[in-house]
């Protein structure tokens, strides 16, 4: 919290919120969606604490963070009447060890792909006497890497974190193939977030959509975007 009254990072934030916004609502147009039904994460991996008052300030009431360390300090950091503001969403890949941290600062966590990372999640959750939100995040690009269940997969995992009374099943979560139209994997996201919801009525989120793509992510359905350098700037390359 060094530099809180450095207005030409508040105004920087200001302006590049206001284009995202109204991105979205173009977005929500062109698709014939109403832009009460989309959701902005802002993405504040690699950036300070100062940045996620900034972003509270000027009204955002939802960050995401991606890595267990990193996002830990950094919620620590907050003043308790900006934290009571805000949800904070683990966005990142997890190991089970992780996992039994990340329930002590986060209020919902995207991704979750496989049985192992949902049980331990569900013990954290439980010894924290709480519920977790969670979400699926599924593989879109069937080379398995950035992490997620299959899409044939991802019903049974499905089934399986609805079986655990700490976690709450909100939806599904993914990140567009890189180097790909977007339009399809993301069409291919929304046929299963429908089929899930089918099974689970209280599975109603599709997070998709980050900076480069959250326009063709609007079309497809989601409801909550993660959008990070489009507000915040590029992140700093050597970390
Ligand atoms: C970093 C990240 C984002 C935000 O990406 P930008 O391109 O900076 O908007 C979204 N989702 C996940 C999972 C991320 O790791």
């Amino acid at each position: 919290m060094t530099d809180e009254t450095d207005p030409a990072r508040a105004d920087a934030l200001r302006e590049a919120l206001a284009q995202v916004h109204d991105r979205i609502a173009t977005a929500c147009r062109d698709a014939g969606r109403d832009r009460g039904s989309v959701h902005l994460i802002v993405v504040t991996k690699y950036f300070p604490a100062a940045d996620v008052c900034r972003l509270v300030d000027l009204g955002v009431t939802d960050i995401g963070e991606n890595r267990d360390q990193e996002a830990s300090a950094k919620v620590a950091e907050l003043p308790e009447q900006i934290r009571r503001q805000l949800t904070v969403h683990f966005i990142g890949q997890l190991q089970s060890n992780k996992a039994r941290h990340v329930p002590t600062y986060a209020d919902v966590v995207h991704s979750v792909d496989r049985g192992k990372i949902a049980g331990a999640l569900d013990r954290a959750a439980a010894e924290h006497d709480r519920r977790l939100d969670v979400l699926m995040q599924v593989d879109l690009s069937g080379a398995q890497g950035r992490g997620g269940v299959s899409v044939d997969a991802a019903p049974r995992l499905a089934d399986a974190i609805a079986e655990l009374p700490h976690l709450r099943l909100c939806g599904v979560m993914a990140v567009a193939p890189l180097g790909e139209d977007p339009a399809a994997p993301f069409e291919r996201l929304a046929r299963l977030a429908r089929d899930i919801r089918a099974q689970h009525p209280e599975a109603e989120w599709m997070s998709a959509g980050m900076s480069g793509d959250l326009e063709a992510a609007i079309h497809a359905g989601a409801t909550h975007l993660r959008v990070g350098s489009a507000i915040l700037g590029s992140r700093p390359a050597a970390r």
